[in-house]
């Protein structure tokens, strides 16, 4: 055996002094949890003036370490457990050394692909970190600024940062879909020519503002003697006119719903003749469900067809007989046709929810449920229907139960 000289990888210096210690230096692992707090929980009052928010359970998020994504939400986000705190279980506390830094991307921002604005970065010291992060309401102009954790004490090994979540942040974290991307989005579906034109034409701006005191309105021009409106109606911008400070409602506000919802209610519109769709809420930055902060629900309040306009809502005391409706032959007949029609566009939509039906998931065997006017997600939609978007990029597909406004 021939020996060769060799420079060693390394060079080792065992303790040569008996019975004593030696300092090894190592990275200590600090533990990061984050704590959204809904803002309806603040009082009673700003619930009055802006609305109940609190159900954020199911808000997709994507942690970073050093400004990168990790890898376990590389391919997809994960969801929120429960409302507050965001981050709470074992398996998804937020593990760093010394000197790292953490943030998330929240909403549609943690959807791989699109992940543009991280938001409550902190770097490690040497205690854990606790961030607890509250929803503010109205209008505040620095998202950059509000979404940095600011310190505020160390207790008990504990550092805790308190940061905000307004209505800017919210336009800052939900995805803007552009008229291209909506194209490529729609190209495999089987909608109709004047469908997917008719979407194309929401995110590319190719519509007027109402005159007639609506927000906005898009006419499709199907034959020389039918036209579908859609409706943006004023109410459909309260929400956001009182929590984000500066947006164009056609370029800002109405791209921010997924196509898929537009794209449903204009087919079922077109194959059931209806003349007229009227939405009542889209993307709301502080109100509700996560579903509409993330782009996710749209909510019709009224459809027409050239006989008579349909209100979709239903009084309480209807519901003591809740399987009778009391609404006229034709319009019932027409609120049927209308939701089979949905039903059907499963590829785009994955509940629909209204006075009359239920339907938690429209991919599963089931039909819809009566809708009884009993639990709080009944009663939510004795006054319209909401459709929830298929978007399995963000984890909302067939069976993830969730309740909506
Ligand atoms: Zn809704």
């Amino acid at each position: 055996m021939t020996t060769k000289n060799k420079t060693p990888d390394c060079v080792v210096t065992t303790n040569d002094k008996p019975n004593s210690c030696v300092d090894v230096p190592t990275l200590k692992k600090i533990t990061v949890t984050y704590e959204i707090h809904p803002a309806g929980k603040i009082t009673p009052k700003d619930n009055q003036k802006y609305g109940p928010s609190t159900k954020l359970n199911s808000l997709p998020f994507a942690v970073c370490v050093d400004s990168k994504v990790l890898s376990m939400y590389q391919s997809n986000p994960d969801k929120a457990r429960d409302d507050s705190p965001l981050i709470r279980h074992e398996k998804e506390s937020i593990r760093i050394n010394s000197g790292q830094n953490t943030s998330l991307y929240l909403g549609s921002d943690a959807r791989a692909g699109y992940r543009k604005y991280p938001v409550y970065e902190v770097t490690a010291g040497d205690n854990d970190i606790v961030v607890t992060i509250n929803e503010k309401y109205g209008t505040h102009p620095n998202p950059d600024t509000d979404s940095k954790p600011v310190f505020q004490k160390t207790e008990n090994g504990k550092d805790y940062y308190t940061a905000s979540l307004t209505g800017d942040i919210w336009l800052k974290i939900t995805h803007k879909f552009t008229s291209e991307e909506v194209d490529t989005l729609l190209a495999s579906t089987s909608l109709s020519a004047p469908a997917k034109q008719a979407v194309s034409n929401i995110y590319a701006g190719n519509f007027d503002p109402d005159t007639s005191g609506n927000a906005a309105a898009l006419t499709i021009s199907l034959t020389p003697t039918y036209q579908l409106k859609i409706i943006w109606l004023s109410e459909s911008l309260t929400n956001v006119r009182l929590n984000v400070s500066q947006y164009d409602a056609k370029s800002d506000i109405y791209t921010r719903v997924h196509p898929h919802t537009y794209a449903a209610l204009i087919q079922a519109a077109i194959s059931t003749g209806l003349t007229e769709v009227q939405l009542t809420s889209g993307w709301r930055p502080m109100l509700g469900s996560v579903l509409h902060r993330i782009g996710l629900g749209l909510d019709v309040k009224v459809i027409k067809n050239n006989a008579e306009s349909i209100s979709l809502h239903r009084n309480q005391a209807e519901y003591a007989n809740y399987q009778h409706s009391t609404l006229g032959n034709e319009a019932e007949k027409e609120i049927d046709n209308f939701r089979d029609a949905l039903l059907k566009e499963k590829d785009l939509v994955r509940q629909i929810f209204d006075p009359w039906k239920m339907d938690m998931n429209t991919s599963d065997q089931n039909a819809p449920t009566y809708n009884q006017g009993i639990s709080a997600n009944e009663k939510l939609h004795e006054t319209h229907m909401h459709v929830t978007a298929v978007d399995a990029g963000l984890g909302f597909t067939g069976s993830t139960p969730a309740t909506t406004k």
